[in-house]
């Protein structure tokens, strides 16, 4: 099933990595797809608020403001970075597990976490 002016995912994606696809702002998903349509590489999502995240974390606001993902294909991190914030992320983080963390967060915060530990990069 599709969602509404969501073209690259779909519904399960959405449902299979979030405690309650209800609470799924759709700006987040938007900036997602058009991530995708950016990068034209697939994106699989690995995380919306299902998995455990620091108490404070977006991907437990409401509606969930916060999505982990991996990009699939050879992408350089400053362009990933520079499309990430095309796109409109604010808070964004990448991970020594090869995965990005993406969020709406007002203001921008740039981060690396390695082995577990934050390293504020902004
Ligand atoms: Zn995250």
């Amino acid at each position: 099933m599709k969602i509404f002016g969501i073209n690259n995912f779909t519904f399960k994606e959405i449902e299979d990595n979030c405690l309650n696809p209800d609470n799924i702002g759709l700006g987040l998903i938007l900036k997602l797809d058009k991530l995708r349509n950016t990068l034209r590489l697939p994106i699989n999502i690995l995380d919306l608020n299902r998995l455990k995240h620091a108490e404070n974390s977006y991907h437990y606001k409401l509606p969930c403001s916060a999505v982990d993902f991996r990009v699939i294909g050879d992408i350089e991190e400053n362009k990933l970075l520079q499309a990430m914030l095309d796109v409109g992320f604010k808070g964004i983080g990448f991970y020594d597990t090869g995965f990005v963390h993406g969020d709406i967060r007002p203001k921008f915060a740039l981060w690396r976490r390695i082995k577990g530990i934050y390293y504020p990069m902004f």
